[in-house]
């Protein structure tokens, strides 16, 4: 990302600003300040560092002076006002921040009013803090280039040419990093060797490990759906631990499918997903009960034009015809592209299912629904790919449940899924996702940034708050008063 002049020079002034202050900080002294002449000091070397930024004609200050209010404007500074007449110090909003985390009270409406607030219990006996560089993987693949280290390990011509299709319609000033593109060949690999493998994404938050989840997978099925244009049944099951992580992937995971729409209306078809969890009512007619708490707006679902509330469009037709509107644009979404009723999802499964593994562990044995999950006499297909998310979440009684539940659904399909799982960075990742989904090491592979591929840009804060045993609160009334 480029950023102007003006902004790159504030992100070095609040490096170097929060580097003097972390060295306080470490030792819990958070009602330190720093004075106009560090400020202006370090303002100062950073103009002349920067010449260039500096005499762009973007940029909107040219003395540290200017620089200064700059970053008072934007509130990245805060002035801190001591005894009068005292000459004026600052803090980063860091700084401030850590200060008053470091010093909150217990309050209570009536108890505490006016000036009565330094009576109130304190919340936080001691914190820690970790300040460190935020490095991030590096975009530099073009989607030409990631064309071409996909074909170099994908031979299928139909899979290539979904990615070729998928990479077409994006936008072309995308850039990819090496792990995403690593990740997509090897998954695509995978379902064309049709045997049992595992693939973990191991990248920080915010990377774009998603990508090299739906990437592979939407190529992969716009190139079943052409050349098996009525073909059923769920070929990607995604798995969730929480249902607010589903929801937001649905969306982007809906989005991205659209990119086929064209290609495959010709034959007369369309990548589907579909939504299984909690808030999905049974058919169209129990719509108005099940989703009352929301006056009948869609709970999981938002309008992917602008972003408005969807409700049913009318509930006289067919469950295969249903259609959800939006209230704001009028524009919508069909249940052939997204099944959003159990009915409509058990007469004509979609291509893709998100689902949780509570959701996923109650219905394996409902006859009515297990031919979703590639299982019974329903069943046309088992879903070839599985995907995980959040895996570093799966430890535990929690996670020794998950892991009996896949070993339970790998017997019963048979083994012949390709798993993928997407994390945070973990220690032993291909081990542990290997037991997770009860495969052999061997045929288990983590991918993650390489150390050499890392950018460096800005700061990443890590904050531990100790509750205070003395005040006899609450530990739960630390992280509650922040709102
Ligand atoms: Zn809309």
């Amino acid at each position: 990302m480029t950023l102007t002049p003006d902004l790159a020079l504030v992100e070095k002034a609040l490096d170097n600003l929060e580097r003097q202050e972390v060295r306080v900080l470490v030792w819990g002294l958070v009602d330190s300040a720093l004075s106009e002449e560090e400020v202006d000091e370090t303002l100062r070397a950073i103009l002349n560092e920067n010449q260039n930024l500096a005499a762009d004609p973007g940029c909107t200050f040219d003395t540290e002076m200017r620089f200064r209010q700059r970053l008072l404007d934007l509130g990245y500074l805060t002035q801190v006002f001591g005894r009068p007449l005292a000459p004026p110090r600052y803090r980063t909003r860091m700084a401030e921040g850590i200060r008053l985390f470091a010093r909150l009270r217990q309050l209570f409406p009536r108890k505490h009013e006016g000036a009565d607030w330094v009576s109130g219990a304190t919340l936080v006996a001691d914190y820690r803090l970790l300040w460190r560089p935020r490095k991030y993987p590096a975009r530099d693949l073009t989607p030409a280039d990631a064309h071409t280290a996909i074909a170099a390990r994908v031979a299928d011509p139909r899979m290539l040419a979904g990615v070729k299709r998928w990479l077409d319609e994006g936008e072309q000033s995308w850039r990819f990093a090496r792990f995403q593109i690593d990740a997509s060949a090897r998954i695509l690999e995978g379902l064309s060797l049709r045997r049992p493998r595992g693939t973990l994404v191991a990248a920080g938050t915010g990377s774009g490990k998603t990508l090299a989840f739906y990437l592979p997978a939407l190529a992969w099925l716009s190139a079943e759906r052409k050349s098996q244009p009525r073909s059923r049944g769920v070929r990607v099951l995604a798995l969730y631990p929480r249902n607010e992580l589903l929801k937001d992937q649905l969306a982007e995971v809906y989005g991205q499918a659209r990119k086929f729409d064209d290609e495959l209306g010709r034959v007369g078809t369309t990548v589907s997903v579909g939504v299984l969890f909690g808030d999905t009512p049974f058919n169209v007619g129990k719509i108005a009960q099940q989703w009352r708490n929301t006056r009948g707006a869609c709970p999981f679902f938002r309008c992917p034009d602008c972003g408005g509330e969807l409700q049913l469009h009318s509930d006289q037709v067919a469950e295969g015809d249903a259609r959800l509107g939006c209230r704001s644009c009028g524009s919508g979404v069909d249940s052939r592209q997204l099944r959003f009723t159990r009915k409509a999802m058990m007469d004509d499964p979609p291509d893709i299912l998100f689902t949780s593994v509570e959701m996923m562990n109650q219905r394996l044995a409902d006859s009515t629904m297990r031919h979703l999950f590639g299982l019974g006499p329903l069943a046309e297909r088992t879903p070839s790919l599985m995907l995980l998310d959040e895996i570093h979440l799966y430890t535990g009684t929690f996670g020794a449940q998950v892991a009996y539940l896949l070993r339970r659904w790998s017997h019963l399909t048979r083994r012949q899924t390709h798993f993928v799982g997407l994390s945070a960075t973990i220690a032993e990742g291909a081990a542990f996702f290997a037991s997770l989904v009860g495969l052999d090491q061997s045929v288990v592979e983590e991918i993650s940034p390489n150390a050499d591929h890392m950018v460096s840009e800005g700061a990443e804060y890590m904050l531990a708050l100790r509750g205070d045993p003395v005040s006899q609160t609450a530990l739960l009334s630390t992280p509650r008063s922040r709102r």
